[in-house]
């Protein structure tokens, strides 16, 4: 893409409205717009960004064996009514009349739908296990929508149902979406912790909640730093070996890790004081098994071996995409701007032209353009007539995690510059070489 040509609203001047930093910063760089309190217009990159995390998340349910599909964003109140949810919910639901006088509502989630699609479809054992979810666009009524997308009152949220046959495969269900969760957010470049938490309005007894540490968080946390050294790494995971899946859980879930919900002095004292943390965490997911309370209530059935109707044992798993789009941000940004994961960058490389019009600038940097572009490396490229003050304040507000900068100087002794987002570190290299490197840093992500 040419700078030139591609929408990319770049606001001078900080956002009086946004009090945290990823907020400001999605503002300033021209990823996304208010349209009316907690609801925004992803605008060209923040959609590619957005979308990026929605293919890790794809990626990586489809890995563990789960199905995509999607559900509509509007529900008949009916089957919410079935549950006892529709009177529960409360006024973070949105409530919609047709022109029928049917009650309808935008989805804030999908037990009900999807144990309904499950009743109506399967009868047997032997059509379990099964796990299905999609990724949509979700409504809660937030009383105090804010932090941008972080706490929005339309929000795209991946969410996930298992059915099995009872409580030990339902179990498993759970472990493998605990591995599938961390090597979900460990791809996105961040570490985030799972925490035992507390079951809300869902109920059931196992739950984990996934957090990002940072200072804007709204959770309040307490940990043993051990968990931090914690990797999943390249290992190679089976997620159909039970006990494969459960060792990873445990070794997840020994260390002190919890919410303020569930949080227990008496143990976190147990933990040497040297490794005993405290500090704030931002929500990224939480996986639950609440066991038969919706089949229980929805008469959702199957045949077992024996030939009996029980019913179905369930969870429920989520991952807020748009909310991590915030959450990576707050992960990783320096004084100057955002630094983009290379796993999640909605460009790879930046593109930075010193002398626009230079005949010999020009050709090096259309020649760099084509080759980055052809290998799927998709480059950013500032064509504009600007200074190059200007143009490195841009690359680095929008945070792509190179950059090639090209100018006259360089270019007679035939070379460019690489510079890393992140370290700051530039390299000389002539051009063929600049790719090659590019090449192999991305290779391995
Ligand atoms: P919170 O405690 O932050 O209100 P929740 O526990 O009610 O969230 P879940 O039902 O667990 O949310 O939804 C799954 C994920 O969706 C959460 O872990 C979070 O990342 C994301 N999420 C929930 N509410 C919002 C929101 N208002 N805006 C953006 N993302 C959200
Ligand atoms: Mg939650």
């Amino acid at each position: 893409m040419r700078l030139s040509r591609y929408f990319l609203p770049v606001l001078k001047e900080t956002p009086s409205e946004a009090s945290i930093v990823s907020h400001r910063l999605m503002l300033r760089a021209g990823m996304i717009r208010q349209a009316s309190a907690g609801i925004y217009s992803w605008l060209p990159m923040g959609f590619k960004v957005l979308r990026n995390l929605e293919n890790i998340v794809h990626e990586e349910q489809i890995r563990a064996g789960h199905n995509p599909m999607l559900m509509p964003t509007l529900q008949s109140a009916d089957l919410w009514r079935e549950s006892g949810r529709y009177e529960d919910y409360g006024e973070e639901m949105l409530r919609i009349k047709d022109r029928h006088g049917h009650d309808m509502l935008y989805g804030p989630t999908n037990e009900e739908l999807i144990t309904d699609i499950f009743r109506s479809t399967v009868q047997s054992y032997k059509q379990l296990p099964l796990t299905l979810y999609h990724i949509q666009w979700k409504f809660r009524d937030e009383r105090r929508p804010r932090f941008g997308v972080m706490r929005g009152r339309e929000f795209f949220m991946k969410d996930g149902y298992n059915f099995d046959i009872d409580k030990p495969s339902a179990l498993h269900a759970y472990n493998r979406h605990m591995v599938s969760y961390l090597r979900t957010y460990e791809r996105m470049g961040l570490k985030a912790i799972p925490m035992r938490a507390d079951s809300g309005p869902i109920g059931g007894d196992d739950t984990h909640e996934f957090l990002v540490l940072a200072d804007t968080g709204e959770s309040e946390v307490f940990y043993d730093s051990a968990i931090l050294d914690l990797n999943l790494g390249a290992r190679a995971v089976d997620y159909d070996d039970w006990d494969q899946c459960a060792a990873i859980n445990t070794e997840w879930t020994t260390p002190y890790a919890r919410t303020d919900e569930t949080h227990d002095e008496t143990l976190y004292d147990q933990i040497p004081e040297e490794r005993r943390m405290s500090s704030r965490g931002i929500e990224v997911g939480q996986i639950f098994y609440f066991g038969t309370n919706y089949s229980d209530a929805m008469n959702a059935k199957v045949v077992n071996a024996e030939g009996e109707n029980v019913p179905v044992h369930m969870g429920s798993h989520g991952i807020g995409v748009s909310r991590l789009v915030g959450a990576i941000i707050e992960a990783s940004h320096d004084d100057k701007g955002i630094i983009w994961p290379e796993s999640v960058t909605p460009f790879k490389v930046g593109i930075v032209n010193l002398k626009q019009g230079d005949e010999q600038a020009n050709g090096a940097c259309e020649a760099l353009y084509k080759e980055l572009t052809a290998l799927g490396l998709e480059p950013l490229y500032d064509d504009r007539e600007e200074r190059a003050g200007g143009k490195f304040a841009t690359m680095d507000l929008i945070g792509l995690p190179w950059r090639i900068t090209v100018g006259p100087r360089g270019l007679k002794n035939g070379v460019v510059e690489l510079t890393s987002r992140k370290t700051g570190v530039s390299e000389e290299l002539i051009p063929a070489e600049a790719v090659a490197r590019l090449v192999e840093i991305y290779a391995a992500i």
